[in-house]
């Protein structure tokens, strides 16, 4: 694996209230603050950020938002800057996940201003791209990503691209249960890596991690973190129950 350190993030969505959130945090302190070789995030709603970031202090669990807008400030409602995510003790933010593309209207040019809106930040990204089953089934799944990755990447310099962290998540694989098998996503990673290296250089291609995202579960992790080109998970619904999300942070042991 080229000493890329596994990265396992829990994307919550829309789901926990403060105190639910606050429970499944300590839940999660009890269960895995002490694991080693592996790097953990939690992705809670807006609404819980900031007393979740209060509880993980001290730990080394890293809070990650879901969303941001790229401009700094102004009058855009609803919307949440770069700069408050960062205040509030923010790592990581989650960025143009199919959910977003899908019922938000992001595109590949707005994933690009968000991103780069959080690394002038100094917010770490997590870049999602991945093809949708139509797409897949017109053989289009390659085609799909490279676009994704080099339109949602386009300006960026070497020292910008480190800060990146991609997820890979097909469509139809997220919330459905249906994972992509370890070859299908070996497969797809593999390709990603290469375009990164044409792109940038074999030395950045070899250090950026590659995240599987899609129906993860406890049963599944260790086979597909078994690839060569699989460094870690973003993990939806099976991040929202300590006792799924610890064991997935756990796949060593298994
Ligand atoms: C996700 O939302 O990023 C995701 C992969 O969800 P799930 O694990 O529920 O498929």
């Amino acid at each position: 694996m080229m000493g890329r350190l596994p990265f396992i993030a829990g994307n919550w969505k829309m789901n926990k209230t403060v105190g639910e959130a606050l429970d499944l945090v300590r839940q999660l302190k009890a269960s895995i603050s002490k694991v080693e070789g592996v790097e953990v995030a939690v992705a809670p709603p807006f609404t819980a950020l900031y007393a979740v970031q209060k509880e993980l202090e001290g730990t080394t669990i890293k809070l990650a938002a879901q969303n941001l807008f790229y401009e700094e400030k102004g009058a855009y409602t609803g919307e949440i800057s770069p700069m408050m995510l960062k205040e509030i003790g923010c790592h990581y933010v989650i960025i143009g996940h199919s959910e977003r593309r899908q019922f938000f209207g992001e595109t590949d040019e707005t994933v690009n201003r968000r991103i780069e809106a959080a690394l002038g930040q100094g917010l770490k990204v997590i870049f999602c791209i991945g093809e949708t089953l139509k797409e897949r089934e017109e053989g289009r799944t390659f085609a799909v990503v490279e676009r994704q990755v080099e339109r949602g990447l386009r300006k960026f310099r070497e020292m910008e691209v480190k800060g990146i962290v991609i997820a890979y998540e097909p469509v139809w694989a997220i919330g459905t249960g249906k994972t992509a098998t370890p070859e299908q996503a070996e497969e797809v990673h593999r390709f990603i890596r290469g375009r990164l290296e044409k792109l940038y250089s074999r030395e950045i291609a070899e250090g950026i991690r590659i995240q599987y995202g899609g129906s993860v579960t406890p049963e599944n992790i260790k086979g597909l973190m078994s690839l060569e080109n699989i460094d870690g998970a973003l993990v939806g619904g099976a991040s929202l129950k300590a006792e799924t999300f610890s064991k997935i942070v756990r796949f060593k042991e298994m």
